[in-house]
C-alpha cells in the first residue's frame, strides 16, 4: 500500500523510536534456525522458538515487541497451522505479521488464508531477498498498524475517505479490467434528523447507516467511507441491482426508529475500464443520488446516465458563461403580479420580480436550473443585487409617473443570507431611489429557514427592525415544525404552488391548503398561494380564506413596460 506524505512521515518517526526491531524465527532444524538467524541478525534482534507451542508462548510475552514472525509450517508440537490460527483468533495479536516457511508450494496458498502475509522458499540460499521481504512485510504491517489507529472515521469506524480512495485506486492498478461501481448514500433531511430528535440521535441514525454499508461493503468484497455527514462511499465490483444495499440499510434502520421514517438515497456510477479518475466517479454517482428528491418517502437508488452527462455538460457550458453574462448584462427582469383577494374584487397589490437570462447561444435558460447553479458557485450575490437595484429603480419610476408607489418582492437567496453586507446594500439602493424599506418584500424560501435556523432568525430580525417586510416562500416545502415556526420572525406565508395543483380534484389537498390558512391566522400573517391557474383554484382559495393570489390564472410574468400598464388601470378603477 503505498502512502502519502503525511504517513511517510509518521513511519518514519516510528522507525526512530524503535530502532532494532525484534523478529521471532520459528523452525524445529536447528540448521535453519542459525541459517535465518545470520541473515537477519546485523538489522534485527532475533528471538528463537523449535515448536509451535514454544512459539505461542514466545509471541505472547513479547507481542508488544515483535515486529515479524517467521514461521516453519511443518514442525513437532503444535504445527504452523495451528500457530496461524491462534494469532488470527485473538485481537491482541493478529496484527502480528507472519511470514511461512516452507519448502511445499501447495501450503502457500492455505497458509495466506489463514492469516499469513507472505512466504519464503526453502532453502534459503538467496540472503538479499530474504531480508527485502523481511523488509517489506514489516513495513506493510506498520502502515496498516497507521491506519487501524488514524484512518478511521472517529464516529463510525469506517475508513476516512483519504485512505478510501488510496485503497481505491490501489485496487484500480491490480484489477484494471474489473468492472466497479463508485456508490454514494445520502440520508434524506438528515440535518432536520438532527435538528428534531437531537445530535446523539442524528449520531445514531450515521453509525447504524455506516455498519449497514460497511457490512454490505464486506460482503462484496469492496470498502466504504463516510466523506462527511451523512455522505457515505462504497467502491465495489459492479452489482446487477443494489435492493440488497437498501434492505440492509432499512432493516438496521427499523430497529433506531420506531416512529419516524428515516429514508437515503443511493447513486451509483458503474465503470467497466476505469475510464474517468476515481474522484470524477464518485462525483457521478453524487450526481445521480443529488438526482432524486430529497423529499422522498422512500428509498431510492439511481443509476447515472447519459441523460445526466448530458445535464452536467450543458451546466458545465452554463458555469463557463457565468462571468461574461455578469460583464455583458445578459440578463433582464420581468414582474408577476399578485393581487388582494379579501375584497370583492382582486385587487392589483404588488408583483413578484423574477430574473429572466437570454443566452446568446444556449437560448432561454429556465431560472430554477441557473438559480442554483450561481448559488453554488458564489455568483448568486451580484446576480440578486443586480435584480434588487432594478427594482428598486422600477418602483421609483413608477412613484414618479404614477404618484403610487407599487410595492414590488424579490428573491433573497438563502447564500445572500450569509452577506454580513446584506442589510446595508439594501438600505443603500433604497435610499437612492429615495423608497423606504416597506416598499420591497423580501422573499426568503423556507428551506433556507429549515437549512439554518439561528443564522437566519437573526438576519430576518434585523431585516425586519430596520422595515422589510419578510415572506417565508414556498411553504411547505421546507418541513418547519408548527413549533418552529412561532419562533420564526415572518410577515406573510406563500404557500408553495405544489399544494395548489390538486385543490380542485383532490380533497386531501384542499384540507391541507385549509389547515394552512389556518396557521397563517395563528400566526397573524397574511397567506400569499402562488401558482394560481384555473378559476375553480382561486376560488376554493377565496373561500378558504386565502389573502393574496398569484400565477397564470391572473398574469404570466410580465415586462416591466406591461406591468406599468397594470398599475395604470388599477389606478383609473
Ligand atoms: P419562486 O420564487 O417560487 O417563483 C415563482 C415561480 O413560479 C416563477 O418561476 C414563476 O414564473 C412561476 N409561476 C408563477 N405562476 C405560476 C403558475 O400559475 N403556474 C406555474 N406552473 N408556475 C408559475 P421562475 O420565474 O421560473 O422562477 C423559479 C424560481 O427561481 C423562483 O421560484 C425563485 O426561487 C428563483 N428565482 C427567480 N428569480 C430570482 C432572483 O432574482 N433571485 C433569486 N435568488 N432567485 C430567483
Ligand atoms: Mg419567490
Ligand atoms: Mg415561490
Amino acid at each position: 500500500m503505498a502512502l502519502n506524505n503525511l504517513n511517510v512521515l509518521d513511519i518514519e518517526a516510528k522507525h526512530e523510536q524503535d530502532f532494532r526491531r525484534t523478529i521471532l524465527v520459528v523452525d524445529d532444524e536447528p540448521v535453519n534456525l542459525r541459517l535465518l538467524g545470520n541473515i537477519l541478525k546485523d538489522e534485527y534482534d532475533i528471538a528463537y522458538a523449535e515448536t509451535g507451542d514454544e512459539a505461542l508462548l514466545e509471541i505472547r510475552t513479547q507481542k508488544d515487541f515483535l515486529s515479524l514472525v517467521l514461521l516453519d509450517l511443518h514442525m513437532p508440537g503444535g504445527n504452523g497451522y495451528m500457530v496461524l490460527d491462534e494469532l488470527k483468533n485473538n485481537d491482541e495479536l493478529s496484527n502480528i505479521p507472519v511470514i511461512v516457511l516452507t519448502s511445499d508450494n501447495s501450503a502457500e496458498v492455505e497458509s495466506l488464508r489463514r492469516g499469513a502475509i507472505d512466504f519464503l522458499n526453502k532453502p534459503y540460499d538467496r540472503p538479499e531477498v530474504i531480508r527485502a521481504r523481511v523488509r517489506r512485510a514489516i513495513e506493510l504491517s506498520i502502515d496498516r498498524n497507521i491506519i487501524d489507529a488514524t484512518g478511521k472515521d472517529s464516529l463510525t469506524g469506517l475508513l476516512t475517505k483519504d485512505y478510501f480512495f488510496q485503497y481505491a485506486r490501489e485496487y484500480d492498478k491490480f484489477h484494471p479490467e474489473q468492472e466497479v461501481d463508485a456508490v454514494v448514500v445520502n440520508i434524506n433531511k438528515f440535518h432536520l434528523i438532527n435538528e428534531l430528535y437531537g445530535r446523539n440521535y442524528g449520531d445514531k441514525v450515521l453509525c447504524t447507516i455506516a455498519d449497514g454499508v460497511r457490512s454490505f461493503a464486506r460482503g462484496c468484497g469492496g470498502v466504504a467511507c463516510r466523506d462527511h455527514a451523512d455522505r457515505f462511499y462504497i467502491y465495489i465490483e459492479h452489482q446487477d441491482n443494489y435492493d440488497y444495499l437498501t434492505k440492509t440499510l432499512a432493516d438496521r434502520l427499523i430497529d433506531i426508529t420506531d416512529k419516524h421514517d428515516i429514508h437515503f438515497r443511493v447513486g451509483i456510477y458503474p465503470d467497466i475500464y476505469h475510464s474517468v479518475n476515481l474522484e470524477q466517479r464518485f462525483d457521478r454517482a453524487l450526481h445521480a443520488s443529488n438526482s432524486i428528491s430529497k423529499n422522498s418517502s422512500q428509498d431510492v437508488v439511481a443509476v447515472y446516465d447519459n441523460s445526466m452527462h448530458e445535464k452536467e455538460l450543458y451546466e458545465a457550458k452554463l458555469l463557463d458563461s457565468i462571468e461574461k453574462a455578469l460583464l455583458d448584462k445578459q440578463f433582464n427582469v420581468v414582474l408577476q403580479p399578485k393581487y388582494d383577494i379579501t375584497g370583492d374584487e382582486p385587487r392589483l397589490c404588488s408583483a413578484e420580480v423574477l430574473v429572466r437570462w437570454k443566452h446568446p447561444e444556449l437560448g432561454f435558460v429556465r431560472p430554477d436550473f441557473f438559480i442554483p447553479l450561481f448559488e453554488e458557485n458564489g455568483r448568486i450575490k451580484e446576480l440578486d443585487r443586480f435584480v434588487w437595484r432594478e427594482a428598486a429603480k422600477q418602483i421609483k419610476r413608477w412613484k414618479d409617473m404614477y404618484g403610487v408607489t407599487m410595492p414590488l418582492s424579490v428573491n433573497v437567496s438563502r447564500v445572500d443570507i450569509f452577506d454580513p453586507d446584506l442589510l446595508d446594500f439594501l438600505q443603500g439602493i433604497l435610499e437612492e431611489n429615495g423608497l423606504e424599506p416597506k416598499d420591497m418584500h423580501l422573499e426568503i424560501t423556507e428551506t433556507a429557514y429549515t437549512d439554518s435556523v439561528i443564522t437566519i432568525v437573526d438576519v430576518v430580525n434585523s431585516l425586519r427592525e430596520a422595515g422589510f417586510k419578510v415572506e417565508m416562500d414556498d411553504f411547505g416545502k421546507g418541513y418547519s415544525s408548527l413549533n418552529m415556526l412561532t419562533s420564526l420572525p415572518i410577515d406573510a406565508l406563500k404557500l408553495d404552488m405544489g399544494f395548489i395543483k390538486g385543490i380542485a380534484e383532490n380533497n386531501k389537498d384542499l384540507s391541507m391548503v385549509e389547515f394552512i390558512v389556518n396557521v397563517a391566522r395563528f400566526l397573524e400573517v397574511p397567506l400569499i398561494a402562488e401558482g394560481v391557474e384555473n378559476s375553480e383554484q382561486y376560488l376554493l382559495l377565496k373561500k378558504a380564506g386565502c389573502d393574496v393570489i398569484q400565477g397564470y390564472y391572473f398574469s404570466k410574468p410580465v415586462s416591466t413596460s406591461e406591468f406599468g400598464h397594470l398599475i395604470e388601470r388599477s389606478i383609473e378603477r
